[in-house]
Formats: structure tokens, sequence, C-alpha cells
């Protein structure tokens, strides 16, 4: 095969249709391509280096080529790389679900107690919503008609039509209404642009009360509420204030509607906790996880359920309980044997007390950048930042989108040698977790560097 940078291009521009990318920009461009990586480093076809800065979109956890992974592919895939869990069971998918369990119950989510595998984070949601709506038509009575969904405003839970039905950005979402069924929206807790213009902790969250009312009104007809936990990533990395999430989670118990956390983005030590739901004591009925869950190399996903929810599905096959969905490579054991490395080495190297660390100084070094005169707010959990880039600090008034000004900026990152994704103004920054003190310094400082390059 031609691997020279020409050909690869040529070919790419004729036959790969990219997600999220208006490909007529793509074809006028030159597209970087990437062909290994290393620790928190990946390399283009040019032998150019960077600093992988979003984690291969928030999925690499211990950086690349991490030897214990490898190996554990390895040692699998000299066995079985696949066989279907329809029917049948493989040894990976039982250890990871036992391990996945343990990991729930360490982190206080207690009543997480069945594995259910699908293979991105979508469909981890997608399980989760259909499951949630299924309990209650098993419960029968007026359980049946808890059909309704309540999401946050900007939620992002993923690209399948349920998934985006829950979802509530316009600029991904809306042009499929017509496709979509209907959720009940509430006030996200977005305090640098509060909708309710009110001052955290003054305000005493007053926000819950939006939910409140929605969860009092029409609590019959509610299924689930669902939300990241404690970091609404792709909506912008809204990081949520302190209690938000468990005052609403007990009031999902109060109003008997179930909690699905979406711990797509946040699981797996992102935040400094495992699952984002310790950081508040928080226990749902459904959590989601994807991303992280096999250390970014293959994908996997599994949707984590109670017991309560479980058994509602239990009955004679004539009943016709069944849960009937299920994806082709539910459970790969390849995936699966990468997931349980990627949890053993969290455990050996001490991840999340180094990820707790290292957010401390990732904290200490945007401080300064707070000040930059088009940088309006800066949030962080653990390793997850973002940067809101406004055209007027005072006011807040935002970039419009068309001047792709988060874009712009790391586009002269990655000239840098740091590469990242932005959402809208949002610069993002989602580095591995092994991730250097020296590389987040460097990290830092192109990124203040690339703002008053682009400002300049
Ligand atoms: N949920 C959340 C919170 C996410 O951030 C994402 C992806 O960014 C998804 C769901 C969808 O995951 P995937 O892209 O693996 O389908």
């Amino acid at each position: 095969m031609d691997k020279t940078d020409a050909s690869l291009e040529e070919k790419d521009k004729k036959y790969i249709w990219h997600p999220f990318t208006q490909m007529s920009e793509w074809l006028a461009g030159t597209p970087v391509i990437i062909e290994k990586g290393n620790g928190s480093y990946i390399y283009d076809t040019k032998g150019r280096k960077y600093i992988d800065g979003a984690s291969s979109i928030w999925v690499n956890i211990h950086g690349h080529r991490k030897k214990e992974i490898d190996r554990a592919i390895e040692r699998q895939i000299a066995r079985i790389s696949h066989s279907t869990l329809l029917g049948l069971s493989n040894i990976p998918s039982i250890q990871l679900a036992e391990k996945l369990i343990g990991l729930a119950h360490n982190s206080g989510l207690s009543y997480m107690s069945r594995v259910f595998y699908s293979d991105n984070g979508s469909t981890a949601v997608e399980v989760g919503l259909k499951m949630a709506f299924h309990y209650w038509q098993l419960k029968g009575g007026g359980h049946k008609k808890k059909t309704r969904f309540v999401a946050l405003e900007n939620a992002y839970h993923g690209d399948t039509i349920g998934s985006v039905s829950l979802g509530g950005i316009d600029l991904f979402h809306k042009l499929y209404k017509p496709l979509l069924f209907e959720t009940i929206r509430i006030p996200a807790p977005y305090c640098y642009r509060c909708p309710f213009g009110k001052e955290y902790p003054g305000c005493n969250l007053f926000c819950t009360g939006a939910a409140e009312k929605v969860f009092k009104k029409q609590g019959r007809e509610i299924a689930a509420f669902i939300a990241e936990p404690v970091v609404q990533a792709a909506a912008g990395l809204i990081v949520f204030p302190p209690g938000y999430l468990s005052r609403i989670s007990l009031m999902c118990r109060q109003y008997g509607i179930l909690f699905i956390a979406d711990e797509v983005a946040t699981g797996f030590g992102r935040t400094g906790r495992m699952f984002a739901c310790e950081h508040e004591g928080v226990n749902p009925d459904i959590m989601a996880v994807a991303k992280g869950i096999t250390g970014g190399y293959l994908p996997l996903a599994a949707t984590l359920v109670t017991e309560d929810i479980y058994n509602a599905f239990l009955g004679k096959y004539e009943e016709f309980k069944t849960f009937f969905h299920g994806h082709s490579y539910t459970g790969n054991p390849l995936g699966c044997a990468a997931a349980i490395a990627n949890i053993d080495i969290f455990e050996r190297e001490k991840v999340l007390a180094r990820v707790r660390d290292k957010s401390s100084l990732l904290g200490k070094l945007l401080a300064p950048l707070r000040d930059h005169p088009y940088v309006g707010d800066i949030r962080q959990k653990g390793l997850m930042a973002g940067i809101e880039l406004v055209e007027n600090k005072r006011t807040k008034k935002p970039f419009p989108l068309d001047e792709k000004m988060g874009f712009r900026i790391c586009l002269i990152a990655r000239d840098m040698g740091l590469m990242l994704r932005p959402i809208g103004n949002v610069i993002i920054l989602m580095p591995p977790l092994n991730i250097s003190s020296a590389n987040l310094k460097k990290m830092v400082s192109v990124i203040s560097s690339a703002i008053d390059i682009n400002f300049s």
C-alpha cells in the first residue's frame, strides 16, 4: 500500500466523510494524519509530534501504547477476538462486569448491580433510556404513564435518535426535531451565565427549584431524569455548583423518577474520582459509561443498573419481559480485556491520587489566564477544563459562532505542538490522566500564547 503523505491525503479526501466536520473546508485544507502515539504524544505522518490535549476525543486515560493494555489485547487476540453475548458468554466480559460493579461500589454507587454492554457512549445512553421506559411499562398500572424524560438545557448524550432526543444543543439537534421524542427541558446550572441572574452560593441553588416544579407537576408521567454528573462536558465544560447534583437526585427519589447518570465523559478518573457521582455521594439508578472504559483503546460501553430494574425484566419467556436489545459486538472480548487492564492500572499506579495533584497544578497554571481580556470564564474539575472566550468580558457577550474563535486558537496551538478540539467558544483541555507536570505546563503556556497570537 502506498503510504506516502500525498497519496494518503488524496485517498482520505476521496473516501472518508469525517464526523462533525464541514467536508468542503476539509477538502480545501491539509489534513493531519496520525501515524502513531506514545504516552501523551501523538505523531503525524510528517513526523510532527503533538501533546494529545483532547485525549483523542476524551477517551485516552493512561497515554498511548500503554504496555499493560497492549499486552492484554495481544493475549486476548491469541485466544479469541470476538464471540457474541447473545446466548453465550465470554471470559473477559464476565471478569469486567465484576470489576465494574466493584468500582461502582467503591465509589459509593452502591445500587449498581448488573452490567449491560454496548459499544459507545450513545448506545450506552440509548440502552439506559430504553430500560427506564421499559421498566415502568413492566411495573404496570399507573406506572405505565411514566414515559417522559427530563434533561438539562444544552445537554449532549450522543448521536443516536434516542440520545439526540435527550440532547439540547440546537446546533446539533434542532434539525432532527421531527424524528425525536419530546424531552422536558430544565435549566442547567451554568453559573457563569445563570439563567436566573443569580450568583452561587447566595442563590441557594435556586435553579433546582425549576426542576422541582417539573418533578412535582409531571412526576407521574416522568420515567427518568438524565444528566452528566458534575460536569456537562460537550455543553462547554459547565461545572455544576456543589450541592446541585445531590439535591436534584434526592428530588428524583422523592418523586419516584429514575436518575440516569451519563458518566460517558466524566467516568474513569477524569474529574479526580473514578465516577463523578462520587463527588456528591449520589446514587443513580442507571449509569452509562464508555469513552475511557478501555483506556481509549477500543469501542466498548456499559450501562449499569440496579437490581430492582434488572428484576423487573425477569419472567417466563412467554411473558415477553425480555429486554430485546443488543449489538453485534456487545461484550467484545478484546474491548473487555483492554478495559480490565485499564482498571488494574488505576490501582497499581495510584492514578486517582495523581490526578488530584495534577488538577491542582492545572488550576494554578490556568489562574493567570482569568485576567486575559478575552477570557470570560475558566471552569475545571479534575483534569477536565474549559476556557470560555468572550468578545466582551464585562457584558459576557460571546463571539459569534461563525467566527470560529475556538477553532482558530486551537489551530494555532496545533502548529505549536498541542492538539486540542474546542466546543464553540470554549477551549477544552482534557489530557491523558498520566500527563507529566512538564507537559501540563507546556499545554497551558501554548494555549496562552495561542490566545495572544490570535488577538494580536
Ligand atoms: N454522553 C456524553 C456525556 C458524551 O460526552 C458523549 C460523547 O462525547 C456521548 C454520550 C456519546 O458518546 P459516543 O461518542 O461514544 O457515542
